[in-house]
C-alpha cells in the first residue's frame, strides 16, 4: 500500500478534470481526494503501488479534450486512514492556475437540446464539463460557480443532483443550468424563453436585424440572403464596405458556398468555433455581406442559442454588434436598440467582451487575424521569468502579462482611440494582473508618441521600455519560435513608428529578442496630406508617380486633378507630407495607379483586393525592384517597378496579371535581398512578419520559396503577425532586455 500527492498545472480547471480523476481513481480503486487549488489541481491517491502508478500513467495519457497539463508533481507521502474518494470543495489561494477559454457546445449537450423527451429539449443555456462559457463569466479564480455570474442562479434538484453526481457528465459543471432554475432568454417584444426565440425568429425571417446576446457579447444579425437588410445594416452600423462575417447552419451547407479543404474544416468544427476565412466558390456570391471580396468569414453556431436558431436558416450575416469600429456590446444598451429592430437577450451577465477569433489557414497552417473566443486566455510560451506587462500598438490592440515563462495575452481589445475601449482595456489590464496574480515589475510599449498605450505607459510607477514598432513585430516571430540565433526580419507593415520620426513599414532587421537594428528598407515616398493617404490610395499612387516619373503627375487620378496640385505643392514646401517606407501603403499606391481602388472605406482594402484579382494564369515578371546602398542600409528602390507597370497598363496588360506580376515581384525581393543578407550576416533564418503578411499569396510564396533557397523561414502562427501579435513582441524584448540600442529605449521610472 501507497499514498502519493500530485500537483497538477495547467488548464485544468473548467474542463472535467476532477471528475476524471475521480473516475480513474474508482477505476483502480484508490481512495484519496482531489480539489482545485489556485495552482491547479491537487490530489492524494492511496492503493497498490502499480495501480497508483497506472492511475498517474492514464491522467497523462487520457486527460478531458479541453484540458492541457503543463506540469505535473508526485511524491510519496505516509498512508492515510480511509476508505473512499472525494472531490473536495475548492480553497482559494496564490494564482497560479490557468483559465480555459469559452467552448463552443458539444455534440452531447447538442443531443440533449434538440431531444423531445429530454428535459433541457430546447434549453438554450445548456454546457456541461465539456463545453459552454468559461473566460467570459470568471470573476475570479478558482473557477468555481461562486466566482462566475452563474453565481445567482441556485441549481434546481434536478441540476445540483447531475453537478454532485461523479457519474454525470455535468458533475461540477460550473455553469450547469436548466429551463427550471438557469437563465432565460428574453425579447424585446416582453416575451421570455421559448416564445422569445421564436419572436426573433420570425423577425430575422422577415427581414428585419436582431441583435442577439450570444457568448461573449452581442451580434447583429440579419438573413445573408437578403440584400435589403444587410445594407440596412451596413447603414446603421456606418459600415460601408467592409466584411461582415455569417453564420452558417452547419459543415455540408459552408461547403455549398464555399471551397473548404481538410484543415479548414477542422478548425470550423473545432470546440473553438472561430471565423474562418474560405473561398466563395463565386465571387459574385454574399455581394452584400462581402462586397468586391473572394473570401468570406464563416462560423458555424457554437452555443446551443445559435444551433437553436440556425435550426431555421442557412447562412445568417452576424456581426459584432458595434458602430463602425468601436467596441462589441456585451451588456444592454440603448443604442443597441437604435442599431437593432430587435433584441434577444438573456441574463447570464457576461464578465467581459470576447470577440469572436478570426483566422485564415496558408499552406494546411491556421493563422490568427485576431486571436480571441476560444484562445484567450490560454498561454504562449515564453522565455520569461520576470513580471512584465507589455501594452500592445494602438490599432488591433493586445495587451499581454508574462509570468513564469508563459505569456497571457488578452483577447482582441480593438482600436485604442474611444473611451469605451479604453475602459475596457484597463479594467482587462487590471483583471488579468489579479487572475494571473501578476505583479508588474516592468512595463513595454510602443514608441508612437501619439499613442494612448505611450502615454498610458507612464502611469505605471514602473520602468518603461519603448520598443519600436518592427521590432516588436520581428520579436514576436522569434519568441513563438523561441529562435536563439541571429536572424533576418522581414517586416511588411501598414504603418509603424520609426526611431528617425518617420514612418515605417516595409523594413529589413537583422538580430535577436534582446538585440537589432534596422538593416535595410523601402525607398521613402510621401504620405500626402498626412494619415488621410491611408483611406485615399491614388494620393499614394500620385507620391509614387510623381517621384518615378517626375514632371507633374497631377492629371494621372483626373477626377482629383485640382487636389493633387495642392497636395503636391504643399508636399514641395513639406507641409503634411511625412515620408514612410510602408509596404502596405506601397500595395496601396500600386491598387490606385492601376484603377483597381482609388478610394477605401477600411484600412488596408485596396491591398486586399490587389491580392484577390491575382490572375490563375502563369506569367513572367519582367518587374524588379533594385537594391541600393543607403550608409550601411539596404534601399529597396520601387522606382523602376512603378514605371514598368505604368508601361504596362499602356500596353494593355490586364489588373490581374500585373497584380500577380507585382506580387511576385514582392517575393523575389524577400528571396534577393536575404541572400544578400546571408552573406553579410552568415546567418539563413528569416523571420516574416507585419500585416501585409497576412496577405496569403505573399506569405505562400515566399515561405517556400526561402525554404528552396536553403533559409529557415519563421512566421506567426501563435499571435497574428497584424498588430495583435505587437504585445506579444514587446513582452519577448522586455523579457531579455540587457542595454539601450537604437530600436529599443529605457525610461526608468525615476525621469
Ligand atoms: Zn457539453
Ligand atoms: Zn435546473
Ligand atoms: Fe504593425
Amino acid at each position: 500500500m501507497k499514498r502519493y500527492r500530485a500537483e497538477i498545472e495547467g488548464i485544468v480547471q473548467g474542463v472535467g478534470f476532477r471528475p476524471f480523476i475521480y473516475s480513474l481513481a474508482v477505476k483502480f480503486s484508490l481512495t484519496g481526494f482531489v480539489k482545485n487549488t489556485a495552482g491547479g489541481v491537487y490530489v492524494e491517491v492511496q492503493g497498490e503501488e502499480s495501480a497508483c502508478k497506472a492511475f498517474f500513467d492514464e491522467v497523462i495519457t487520457s486527460a478531458p479534450e479541453q484540458a492541457n497539463i503543463n506540469n505535473i508533481s508526485i511524491s510519496e507521502i505516509s498512508i492515510k486512514q480511509e476508505s473512499e474518494f472525494v472531490i473536495q470543495t475548492s480553497i482559494s489561494g496564490e494564482h497560479n492556475t490557468l483559465i480555459s477559454p469559452d467552448i463552443a457546445v458539444c455534440d452531447d449537450c447538442l443531443r440533449d437540446v434538440f431531444d423531445p423527451k429530454n428535459r433541457r429539449y430546447g434549453y438554450a443555456f445548456t454546457n456541461c464539463t465539456n463545453c459552454g462559457p468559461r473566460f467570459s463569466i470568471i470573476e475570479d479564480i478558482p473557477y468555481d460557480r461562486a466566482n462566475t455570474t452563474m453565481r445567482e442562479f441556485v441549481q434546481c434538484e434536478s441540476c445540483q443532483s447531475e453537478y454532485d453526481d461523479p457519474h454525470n457528465r455535468r458533475f461540477h459543471a460550473q455553469p450547469n443550468a436548466c429551463e427550471v432554475c438557469g437563465p432565460a432568454l428574453r425579447y424585446s417584444n416582453g416575451e421570455t424563453g421559448n416564445s422569445a426565440l421564436q419572436s426573433a425568429i420570425s423577425d430575422i425571417k422577415a427581414g428585419k436585424i436582431v441583435a442577439i446576446k450570444g457568448l461573449g457579447g452581442y451580434h447583429l444579425c440579419c438573413d445573408a440572403f437578403n440584400d435589403n437588410a444587410v445594407t440596412e445594416l451596413r447603414e446603421r452600423k456606418n459600415r460601408e464596405e467592409k466584411p461582415f462575417a455569417v453564420m452558417v447552419k452547419d459543415i455540408s451547407t459552408a461547403e455549398r458556398y464555399c471551397y473548404i479543404n481538410n484543415s479548414e474544416k477542422a478548425l470550423l468544427t473545432s470546440s473553438k468555433k472561430p471565423i474562418v476565412l474560405l473561398k466563395k466558390r463565386n465571387r459574385n456570391m454574399f455581394q452584400a455581406a462581402s462586397p468586391n471580396n473572394s473570401r468570406l468569414g464563416v462560423m458555424l453556431p457554437y452555443t446551443p442559442l445559435h444551433a437553436l436558431i440556425m435550426q431555421h436558416f442557412d447562412c445568417l450575416v452576424m456581426t459584432s454588434a458595434n458602430i463602425s469600429d468601436s467596441p462589441m456590446f456585451f451588456e444592454e444598451s440603448p443604442e443597441l436598440f437604435r442599431i437593432a429592430d430587435g433584441v434577444l437577450s438573456h441574463n447570464r451577465n457576461i464578465k467581459r467582451r470576447v470577440d469572436d477569433s478570426v483566422m485564415t489557414v496558408v499552406n494546411n497552417t491556421p493563422h490568427f487575424f485576431r486571436r480571441a473566443r476560444g484562445y484567450a486566455p490560454v498561454p504562449i510560451n515564453i522565455d520569461c521569468d520576470k513580471e512584465i506587462l507589455a501594452l500592445g500598438a494602438q490599432q488591433k490592440n493586445t495587451f499581454c502579462v508574462t509570468k513564469q515563462q508563459k505569456a497571457f495575452l488578452s483577447s482582441h481589445i480593438g482600436e485604442l482611440d474611444d473611451i469605451d475601449t479604453i475602459q475596457q482595456y484597463i479594467s482587462e489590464i487590471s483583471s488579468f494582473c489579479h487572475l494571473f496574480g501578476i505583479k508588474p515589475e516592468m512595463v513595454a510599449c510602443d514608441m508612437h508618441p501619439d499613442y494612448f498605450s505611450t502615454d498610458y505607459a507612464r502611469t505605471f510607477d514602473l520602468d518603461v521600455l519603448q520598443v519600436q514598432h518592427h521590432y516588436a513585430h520581428f520579436a514576436s516571430v522569434l519568441a513563438e519560435n523561441a529562435v536563439k540565433e541571429n536572424a533576418i526580419g522581414f517586416i511588411f507593415d501598414g504603418t509603424g513608428y520609426g526611431t528617425d520620426k518617420t514612418i515605417w513599414g516595409g523594413e529589413m532587421l537583422f538580430g535577436q529578442v534582446n538585440s537589432a537594428k534596422r538593416a535595410g528598407h523601402l525607398r521613402r515616398f510621401p504620405l500626402l496630406g498626412g494619415e488621410a493617404a491611408i483611406k485615399q490610395p491614388w494620393r499614394i499612387g500620385l507620391a509614387l508617380l510623381q517621384i518615378a516619373f517626375g514632371g507633374d503627375m497631377s492629371s494621372y487620378f483626373p477626377e482629383h486633378e485640382g487636389e493633387a496640385k495642392i497636395l503636391l505643392s504643399a508636399c514641395e514646401k513639406g507641409i503634411n507630407s511625412p515620408l514612410t517606407s510602408s509596404m502596405g501603403r506601397l500595395f496601396d499606391g500600386i491598387a490606385a495607379i492601376i484603377g483597381l481602388r482609388t478610394e477605401c472605406s477600411y484600412e488596408g482594402q485596396a491591398a486586399i483586393e490587389l491580392e484577390q484579382i491575382i490572375a490563375d494564369e502563369a506569367i513572367d515578371s519582367n518587374y524588379s525592384f533594385e537594391i541600393a546602398y543607403e550608409n550601411d542600409n539596404m534601399i529597396f528602390d520601387w522606382i523602376s517597378l512603378v514605371r514598368a507597370v505604368v508601361a504596362d497598363i499602356k500596353a494593355g496588360i490586364s489588373k490581374g496579371n500585373i497584380a500577380k506580376k507585382f506580387h511576385n515581384v514582392c517575393v523575389d525581393l524577400v528571396v534577393n535581398a536575404a541572400k544578400i543578407a546571408r552573406e553579410r550576416y552568415y546567418t539563413s533564418a528569416v523571420a516574416l512578419s507585419g500585416g501585409v503578411f497576412m496577405n496569403e499569396y505573399l506569405l505562400k510564396h515566399c515561405q517556400y520559396r526561402l525554404q528552396a533557397n536553403g533559409f529557415n523561414c519563421y512566421v506567426n502562427v501563435k499571435v497574428p503577425a497584424n498588430d495583435g501579435g505587437i504585445s506579444y513582441g514587446q513582452a519577448a524584448v522586455a523579457a531579455n532586455y540587457e542595454k539601450d540600442f537604437e530600436l529599443c529605449v529605457l525610461r526608468s521610472r525615476e525621469e
